[in-house]
């Protein structure tokens, strides 16, 4: 590629092509190359780009007003926004706060966490548990309850350090994820940590409830999800489920929780809950949390942009689009179809160790030997290269490294959720290559 001058950066110095247009599952830079949207941008673009519906919806709210400042004006956007997203959530989660993006939304949730506790005569209470690896974020509080070293080294002293309890990883700890007792044995463990840190200090438990960018699509034993729920009531301790990437239909159901039938004290979503459009997140707390909160003289946090009626404008009708179309149906059956098609790579390709997921947020984890659980060695940069291999083929996967960002990569293959099985098989296609290729590359330097 050649090196253009900008203005512009990221997180390096390397440039991009330029994008030029997206539809569907389908986008194209200015060279009129074409990618296979295959990870939704970041786990965003759930309902697919250029919705027609959408962008009507959007450009209608435009013709009316683009900005109401949330002080000033309620509007018909954010409060049909929010009816929506009470009825779509458990029962009691009934009051909504807007954001612009995920971090923004978990920092909400720790806050309003900490207000209640201080509205209801428990000021003793700061302490926000969470796992490790987890991402939660990248401002200074989302991150302080992330595990992830490449993104939290850097800050550790500007952040009041966090307690954090092992994700319930069983794949690497040769623990049967379908045995109850597997997750007994990871739940438990937040117990422990409760119990250390005197129970009358903590405040919450964090958790995505399938993980994400951190864990690549870590799905939690059985049994887990329930008995952390049990320990957070039993302790007094608020459970705030991250649904950022899992929430509004990736993994299948519209809130990955739905699985093991978990009613949170606080849900945040953002990324597909305007699926890419615009800027949103939420946070969605009990009512019971709200109340006293709002009792003490109000809720002390708000941005700018909250509520913006572009903002939730848009996500109504993603939200609309979702229901109509049937997707979050169609991430459960061609979540099945794609993980089986993975599994069959998996059998064909021993350097995949592991393939995981639920719904449409689904990921295979590299590794040199099965057996040992070894990664492949940090020098080849697999989660770099493997995605640039994909990319020259014309798929887009979403990459990082796992275990905490300290060695072994996984690759999250996630396409938006009106994908065709077709498609899928475009997908499988491109995906082979690019392991083919890549095992090319890497078989000298491989243990024999
Ligand atoms: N929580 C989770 C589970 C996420 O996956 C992300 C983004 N990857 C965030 C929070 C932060 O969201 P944002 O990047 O929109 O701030």
């Amino acid at each position: 590629m050649t090196e253009r001058p900008s203005y512009l950066f990221y997180q390096g110095r390397g440039r991009k092509p330029v994008l030029d247009q997206a539809r569907g599952i389908y986008m194209w830079d200015t060279d009129g190359k074409r990618y296979i949207d295959g990870s939704s941008g970041a786990m965003v673009c759930n309902i697919g780009h250029g919705n027609e519906n959408v962008l009507a919806a959007m450009r209608d709210q435009m013709e009316r007003a683009t900005f109401g400042y949330r002080l000033h004006f309620e509007t018909e956007a954010s409060e049909r926004l929010a009816a929506r997203t009470a009825d779509l959530t458990p029962e009691g989660l009934d009051r909504v706060f807007f954001v612009s993006g995920g971090s923004e939304a978990v920092e909400s949730a720790m806050k309003l966490a900490r207000q209640h506790a201080l509205a209801t005569g428990q000021a003793q209470r700061w302490k926000v548990i969470s796992r490790s690896p987890s991402y939660h974020g990248c401002t200074l509080g989302a991150l302080a309850i992330t595990s992830y070293a490449p993104l939290t080294a850097p800050f550790d002293p500007m952040m009041r350090a966090m307690p954090k309890v092992p994700a319930p990883r069983a794949y690497l700890d040769g623990l049967d994820p379908e045995d109850e007792a597997t997750g007994l044995h990871y739940a438990n463990m937040l117990e422990d940590r409760i119990i250390e840190e005197g129970p009358e200090t903590v405040l919450a438990f964090f958790v995505e409830p399938v993980g994400g960018a951190s864990t690549g699509a870590l799905v939690p034993p059985r049994g887990y999800m329930e008995r952390v729920r049990e320990i957070c009531d039993h302790y007094g301790v608020l459970m705030i489920l991250d649904e950022v990437m899992t929430g509004a239909g990736r993994t299948g159901r519209f809130l990955a929780s739905e699985h093991w039938g978990i009613s949170p004290d606080i849900i945040v979503l953002s990324k597909g809950y305007a699926a890419g459009y615009v800027p949103l997140g939420a946070m969605v707390a009990h009512t019971r949390l709200v109340e006293p909160v709002l009792d003490e003289g109000g809720f002390q946090h708000g941005f700018t942009y909250a509520g913006n009626p572009l903002a939730c404008a848009a996500g109504a009708a993603v939200l609309e689009e979702i229901e109509r179309l049937g997707l979050v149906q169609n991430a459960a059956t061609m979540g099945d179809a794609l993980k089986s098609r993975l599994e069959t790579l998996m059998d064909r390709y021993p350097i995949i160790g592991d393939v995981r997921g639920k719904g449409l947020l689904l990921a295979f984890e590299f590794m040199a030997d099965r057996r040992s659980k070894a990664p492949l060695p940090a020098h080849l940069r697999a989660f770099d290269r493997f995605v640039q291999i994909a990319y020259d083929h014309g798929l887009i996967v979403y990459s990082r490294r796992t275990r905490g960002g300290v060695d072994g990569d996984h690759v999250l293959v996630c396409p938006p959720m009106i994908v065709s099985e077709a498609q899928l098989d475009e997908i499988t296609d491109l995906l082979d290559r690019a392991l083919a290729q890549f095992m090319d590359e890497i078989r000298p330097t491989l243990p024999r």
